[in-house]
């Protein structure tokens, strides 16, 4: 029995769920590019100390396991397993008897070590025995935590462990929920004795600011400690059910949204919290580590609006900052960007000149090493079990889950080409007749969405909430959702407009000239090589846009073997807007422009809009064109 508080929803093993369709390929494109290779030439993963070698021995390899381990189980990759299984064996044998692991320095004792990365080991640890089921693992992680208990009695946690504490809980739950040991508590509660306490920075004037550019880098508004640190309520939350830690992610998440946010559901942090103007930046690892923080959300409140959430980030902000191909990505993501150039001139706070490439390690490798987790986990979070035996589909995307409830054995199968469509065709398949709810997730936005089940009539469903089905399933019983997109043009920094419909943000995509860089940097032989991007058709516009979807319409396209690219995108917005000559780059970036009307002498022009996550380079935060 668990003296921790019960989640509302409890996510599938490892494995469960399948991914189809479009999700297939994009996990399929992430094994063929940078994640399912990484390990075979990239030192600071392929020489790891964690890995027996004699380079980085810190967070890379961690990182990478992160995500490669989740990406191998739910697409069921043989080769990576059998790789990844490889350099499990050599972490498990290089354990020492008091519990440190290999890359732990021998002088530790004597002088500070800083625990963020056995946090994370152990995070990744207890993936893996969720995985594998080996035991050995479990015990490897329980004895890294009795040393662990000691060394945060010897030095307190400073530095990133500091501001990371809430990571070394879910290890701590996971072995104290399968071995029922009550001091793994005790851990946890003096983790976050000594870590930040981010409800009262969430207090203080200065999360409002943001960092001034070329400024002052802190802990405390660091962009990835933001994405972590937005789950660790409801993790507090699960030890001691105090209300506060309750209501503290929805609030955190509010002040980020008003003060740092973006149209993407992410925030800026280039590399500390950057304010909403749209050409400031947004580091990768806040991307992906945000997107699990909002599945951990999902799984312990059992909120729908994190779902909205998460699929915003995940359809929008992941996929726009990586090469179709998966095996460049950026440092920093902008939702102006229009071009991506190693820029002296720059105005990040406190990034380097090559944070917007597309590349092997632009500006520092911290996203090579941690940008796997996002796909793979999304997929691995679509679905998750209720408390009454039940199932929940959290996240839209195509897949297969199977579960067994009440010792039947049952699949769900989500059919479905969305958030490119609005249509969702699911299966529930039953071996014998078992009665259990199905919960189904119907987005704030969609309203007048409606439910079939097999041959019954149309029902509405409320938007914004969990739609529960509770009865008995037999055999095969086919669901039929409609979630109607409407158009919605929102109003951003400085009175910029958005185009948004459904889950997806529309951009303009100006054509591309893409030039190599860093030729002589070590590891850049294409594939992985680095790359500028250039626009070779002019960005900027203006749009004509009357009432509150006048004037946009949207057209179905093919989605394409790279669902998340300029040439496969599967909708496009036509949208009516003129050219703005006064509107040039400034820094090497698209100008920031003030409130109101703009006005432009220049014809007319349709435009396509293809969705933010297909794009390369974009506008998305456009200035109104005057009637
Ligand atoms: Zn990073």
């Amino acid at each position: 029995m668990s003296a921790l508080a019960e989640p509302a929803f409890r996510p599938l093993p490892l494995g469960a769920i399948r991914p189809r369709g479009w999700l297939e390929r994009q996990l399929r494109i992430q094994a063929d590019g940078l994640s399912g290779h990484l390990d075979e030439f990239w030192p600071d993963v392929g020489r790891s100390q964690w890995f027996g070698g004699d380079a980085e021995g810190w967070e890379r390899a961690p990182y990478w396991l992160d995500g490669a381990i989740p990406l191998a189980w739910v697409l069921d990759d043989v080769a990576l397993k059998t790789r990844i299984r490889g350099h499990m064996e050599t972490i498990l044998a290089g354990q020492r008897p008091d519990g440190w692991y290999g890359p732990y320095p021998a002088d530790a004792a004597a002088r500070p070590y800083d625990l963020w990365a056995i946090l994370l080991a152990n995070k990744v640890l207890v993936q893996y025995h969720e995985a594998s089921g080996d035991d050995r693992v479990l015990r490897a992680v329980e004895a890294s935590f009795r040393a662990l208990a000691a060394g945060l009695d010897r030095a307190p946690l400073y530095n990133w462990g500091r501001f990371r504490w809430f990571e070394g809980l879910i290890p701590a739950f996971y072995v104290h929920e399968r071995t029922g040991a009550g001091w793994l508590l005790d851990v946890a509660r003096k983790l976050r004795e000594q870590g930040f306490d981010y409800p009262a920075l969430y207090e203080s004037e200065d999360i409002r600011v943001p960092t001034p550019r070329r400024g002052l880098w802190t802990y405390t508004k660091h962009v990835v400690n933001t994405g972590m640190a937005a789950k660790s309520g409801a993790l507090s939350w699960r030890l001691d059910q105090r209300a506060a830690d309750r209501a503290f992610p929805a609030r955190m998440i509010e002040a980020l949204d008003r003060h740092h946010g973006q149209v993407t559901g992410m925030f800026t942090g280039d590399e500390c919290l950057a304010g909403r103007n749209p050409v400031q930046g947004t580091e990768l690892c806040a991307v992906v580590e945000f997107m699990y923080s909002l599945e951990v959300l999902l799984s312990v409140f059992g909120d729908a609006a994190f779902g909205d959430r998460l699929e915003r980030v995940a359809f929008n902000a992941l996929p726009a900052t990586f090469t179709p191909d998966m095996w460049a990505h950026q440092y920093d993501q902008q939702v102006n960007q229009v071009q991506c150039t190693i820029n002296p001139e720059h105005m990040w706070t406190t990034n380097g000149p090559e944070s917007n490439l597309y590349g092997l390690e632009p500006n520092f490798g911290c996203c090579t090493a941690n940008m796997h987790q996002g796909w793979p986990k999304f997929a691995a979070h679509l679905l998750m079990r209720t408390p009454d035996e039940g199932i929940a589909v959290v996240a839209w995307a195509p897949c297969v889950a199977g579960f067994t409830t009440r010792q039947v054995p049952v699949t769900v199968a989500v059919d479905t080409d969305y958030p490119f469509r609005e249509t969702v065709g699911l299966t529930v398949t039953t071996e014998r007749a078992a009665r259990f709810p199905l919960m189904l997730r119907v987005p704030r936005w969609a309203a007048g969405a409606t439910l079939e089940v097999g041959d019954e009539p149309a029902r509405g469903m409320e938007p914004g909430g969990f739609h529960r089905i509770d009865r008995e399933w037999s055999g095969a019983t086919h669901i039929r959702l409609r979630f109607p997109m409407q158009p919605r043009i929102t109003s951003r920094f400085h009175e910029a407009a958005a185009i948004e419909r459904g889950p997806l943000v529309y951009s303009l995509s100006p054509a591309e000239s893409w030039t190599r860089v860093n030729a002589d940097k070590p590891h850049r032989e294409p594939p992985h090589a680095d790359w500028e991007v250039r626009p070779a058709s002019p960005w900027n516009y203006g749009l004509l846009l009357d009432g509150a979807a006048a004037g946009v319409t949207f057209e179905e396209r093919p989605i394409g073997e790279r669902p998340f690219s300029p040439d496969g995108a599967g909708m496009l917005a036509q949208v009516r807007g003129r050219r703005l000559p006064d509107w040039k780059l400034v820094h090497g970036w698209a100008a920031e422009f003030g409130p109101g009307l703009r006005t432009s002498a220049e014809p007319l022009e349709d435009l396509a809009l293809i969705p933010y996550g297909c794009t390369n380079i974009r506008v998305t935060e456009f200035p109104r064109l005057e009637k």
